[in-house]
């Protein structure tokens, strides 16, 4: 039987998961657990999201929970992908300090990611040391699970490619040790935010939450941004750039009715409020099953910590495995 390729996945316990996670990286790896040639590993990553949380542990910690209800809850199955704590593998800080002589002060500083970031928390000259490296524990996260495949929305890439060049570095000096990661991105890699901002994310307060409610979805859509050049329903409207027509090509099927929406959008014979409406009511059709399977369980809280306790376990191993290679690598394995 030949080995299995790995990949790994994983968000920030920060806040609910949103649109954006859905289409850019979620759906992907629904699809990706029922490949019989992977094994999939999704990372919560609560270290990483204390690097600029550090001040509210709380947060993270009730964040765990309700992340891991949002991976059960959009079809994400316990029996065919691995779901891991990231604090509880004390491997991957371990991993963390030797990948840190791997690359310099130069290279996080020029990544793209990372900088926007540090604009938009506003740090200026007071960047926390450890979110400024949260790159290289990213690395960590991928090498220590030797993942060949890395399921990620656009923003994520240049810290694959700094993967890259940090498993070149360490495989240069020390002897093939490290698979190169893969990034693999979705048709809708970047959604941007109901306030048209370029990413909805949760830092920006610009969601629609898979665990939103129907009330809430309504409400939000009814306040995206639209078409700012638009005063009256009567005035001709761009589709091109605007979140509701750009959501409405992400999640609707019927192309026919976008197109009719399209063209009587330009022409000034649809208001902005009949289109949202349609666009609430095909999200809520979205949501719809999201919802009912998260109530399936929520109503068994245990078994979802027995379901992290679990995966948390199984990726631990893997990532014991790599480290005693690492450590011959590196040549700290002093007692064997
Ligand atoms: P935070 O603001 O705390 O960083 P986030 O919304 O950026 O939160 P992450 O947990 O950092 O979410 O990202 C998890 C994964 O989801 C990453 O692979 C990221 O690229 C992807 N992702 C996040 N937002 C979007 C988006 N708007 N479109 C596509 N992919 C996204
Ligand atoms: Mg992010």
């Amino acid at each position: 039987m030949s080995k299995k390729k790995r990949i790994l996945t994983g968000d920030r316990p920060t806040g609910p998961l949103h649109l954006g996670h859905y289409v850019g990286s979620l759906k992907n790896r629904v699809l990706l657990q029922d490949k019989d040639d992977y094994e999939q590993f999704i990372l919560i990553a609560d270290i990483q999201a204390l690097t600029d949380n550090y001040d509210n542990p709380q947060k993270i910690k009730d964040n765990i929970l309700k992340l891991t209800l949002d991976y059960l809850s959009v079809g994400i199955n316990p029996g065919k992908s691995t779901i891991i704590i990231q604090s509880q593998i004390p491997e991957l800080a371990e991993l963390t300090i030797y990948l840190m002589n791997m690359i310099t002060v130069a290279q996080l500083e020029r990544n793209p990611t990372v900088k926007n970031e540090i604009r938009q928390k506003g740090y200026r000259e007071n960047v926390p040391v450890g979110f400024f490296v949260y790159p290289i524990s990213q690395a960590a996260d991928i090498l220590g699970f030797q993942a060949n495949l890395v399921p990620v929305g656009e923003d994520q890439l240049p810290m694959i490619e700094q993967s890259r060049e940090i498993v070149r570095r360490f495989n240069s000096l020390y002897g093939q040790t490290f698979v190169e990661p893969k990034e693999m991105l979705s048709e809708v890699p970047r959604l941007c935010g109901i306030d048209g901002k370029e990413k909805m994310s949760k830092s920006l307060n610009n969601t629609i939450n898979l665990s939103d409610s129907s009330d809430v979805v309504y409400e939000k859509v009814m306040k995206m941004y639209t078409d700012p050049t638009r005063v009256r329903a009567t005035d001709p409207g761009h589709t091109e750039n605007n979140p509701v027509f750009i959501y409405l090509n992400v999640f609707h099927d019927d192309k026919r009715e976008i197109k009719d929406f399209e063209d009587k959008y330009r022409l000034g014979k649809v208001g902005d409020i009949e289109v949202k409406k349609r666009l609430a009511e095909i999200l809520n059709n979205f949501l719809e099953p999201i919802r009912q399977k998260r109530e399936e369980y929520e109503k068994n809280i245990p078994l979802v910590n027995s379901i992290l306790k679990e995966g948390t376990e199984r990726g631990r191993e893997v990532v014991q495995q790599t480290m005693s290679l690492v450590r011959k690598a590196v040549k700290t394995d002093y007692f064997g």
